[in-house]
């Protein structure tokens, strides 16, 4: 175990990309001696990379490579199964480091705020990822796709991409990758045929990534599908998309319009694209989902020129079995960390921790990733949020405007509260089990989904 001993100590909540991106510029400042400790209340590292990235996209999670060899810097020590709020309060971090980052993402999921939200057959999209990925928050979750024929999918973003691709793709092709096994079981009793997306802005503003869309379109057996007058553009997006739009628009609209002009195709699969409608209401009988009751909007430029969904008083019903929300992740308060419940993040001016929205800085109090900016971005646009934040703390390091901590080193108090904190020894023998155990499924990787599960693997594999 490396010598916590320091003059420079930070404390890293949330072990996620943008935790480690945050040790990476840490390690990479300069400075001599620089201790960093991330923590994560999950025995397992990676947050959203093994948490949220779909099995189908291993070629995104082989990030994990550059974070294990962050794990290597001198310097760098893991206290996994050790939630703050829990097991440790923020007043015990300010006890031992000069720092802390909170880097914890954001966890929960935005409501639509429509009747019949909680009809059984309505699932949030986040609840589905974390389940399919193992996130052990998530394995008690259970989804009816047996007999479901046709899924409503609200909202157009990767993620709405990623849970239509789970739901359409070839089973023995999810079945091979790290999936968590409880998955595999309920989706291939699955009888999903359609999926219908529903956005409520044009094709213009679609969330998703071209590349995402396309990748639908090339699972085997599936059409991705949408009418001439759902690819159309109105004179509000047209003029929007010449002025303002990126390529990843422009190119998104491309590909829209080639498969309107194309037609549904042959798979007996389809992605259907819906645009300019929002669910109004959910409607149901006997508890369960039945149909959703759509309102058709139309495009008006809000005071910055950006078009925003308003009603245009028509309305339709679009029978369906099931309906996933995809509209966003949301932070969730933490205790003893100043929260922006208007946002939904940690309460930060630029990744300075701030007492309250508008309020006073709260020295050594630092955010990064997802709960410093909101859901937004890929993987990578967490490195370059890190460095952004991390050279706000070298700044305050430099004039020394940093916590006053009396202890050099948390292990013992861990210690002390019999916290079964799990070490990055402990993960990289759990990593080589869990890989040995997927090569004997005919997997990359097998995943165990509960905390107690997990944990005793890793008794077990400490013992050996
Ligand atoms: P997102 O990209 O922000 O998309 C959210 C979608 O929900 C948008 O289409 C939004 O429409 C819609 N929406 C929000 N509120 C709504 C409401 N009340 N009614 C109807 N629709 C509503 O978020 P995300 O899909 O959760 O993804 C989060 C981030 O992770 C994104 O940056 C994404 O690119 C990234 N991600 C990347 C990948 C990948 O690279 N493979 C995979 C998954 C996630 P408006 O645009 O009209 O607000």
């Amino acid at each position: 175990m490396t010598d916590a001993s320091s003059g420079y100590r930070i404390a890293v909540v949330g072990s996620g990309p943008a935790g480690f991106y945050t040790a990476e510029a840490l390690f990479k400042s300069g400075i001599d001696g620089v201790r960093v400790d991330v923590f994560d209340r999950l025995p397992v590292p990676f947050g959203l990379v093994r948490g949220g990235v779909a099995p189908d996209h291993q070629k995104i999670k082989s990030v994990t490579r550059i974070y294990d060899k962050i794990a290597q810097c001198p310097g760098f020590r893991f206290f996994g199964n050790v939630r703050l709020g829990r097991d440790v309060q923020v007043e015990d971090l300010a006890a031992h480091y000069h720092q802390i980052v909170y880097t914890f993402g954001c966890e929960s999921d935005n409501k639509l705020g429509v009747v019949g939200e909680d009809l059984d057959g309505v699932y949030a999209a986040t609840d589905f990822v974390g389940w399919y990925n193992a996130h052990p928050d998530h394995r008690h979750h259970r989804f009816d796709l047996k007999g479901a024929r046709r899924v409503a999918l609200v909202g157009n973003g990767n993620v709405a991409i990623d849970v239509a691709r789970i739901l359409l793709a070839p089973v023995d092709e999810l079945a091979k990758t790290d999936i968590a096994e409880h998955s595999l079981a309920t989706l291939r009793e699955s009888s999903v045929e359609e999926v219908v997306l529903l956005g409520r802005r044009g094709p213009a503003q679609a969330a998703f990534s071209p590349k995402e869309i396309k990748e639908c379109h090339e699972v085997e057996g599936v059409d991705v599908v949408v009418s001439k007058g759902d690819a159309a553009l109105d004179e509000v997006s047209q003029r929007w998309l010449e002025e303002h739009g990126s390529r990843s628009q422009q190119r998104n609209v491309e590909f829209l319009q080639e498969r309107a002009a194309a037609g549904p195709g042959p798979g007996p699969k389809k992605l259907t694209c819906r645009f300019l409608v929002s669910p109004a209401e959910l409607l149901g009988e006997n508890g369960k989902l039945g149909a959703v009751r759509i309102q058709h909007m139309r495009l008006e430029p809000d005071d910055h020129g950006t078009p925003r969904p308003r009603p245009t008083g028509d309305e339709e019903e679009l029978a369906c079995d099931l309906l996933f929300k995809a509209i966003g992740y949301r932070g969730e308060p933490v205790p003893g960390v100043p929260f922006d419940e208007r946002r939904g993040i940690v309460a930060n001016v630029e990744g300075r921790v701030v007492e309250a929205p508008g309020g006073d800085v709260r020295v050594g109090h630092y955010a990064a990733g997802w709960c410093k900016r909101g859901p937004t971005g890929l993987v990578g646009t967490n490195s370059l949020d890190a460095k952004q934040t991390v050279a706000l703390m070298l700044e305050d390091h430099r004039q020394g405007r940093m916590l006053d901590p009396s202890d050099d080193d948390i292990a013992p108090l861990l210690a002390e509260r019999a916290i079964d904190a799990v070490s990055w020894d402990d993960w990289q023998r759990l990593d080589a089990w869990e890989r040995a155990q997927g090569q004997e499924r005919g997997k990359l990787r097998h995943k165990l989904a509960s905390t107690d599960e997990l944990m005793t693997v890793i008794h077990e594999l400490r013992s050996r």
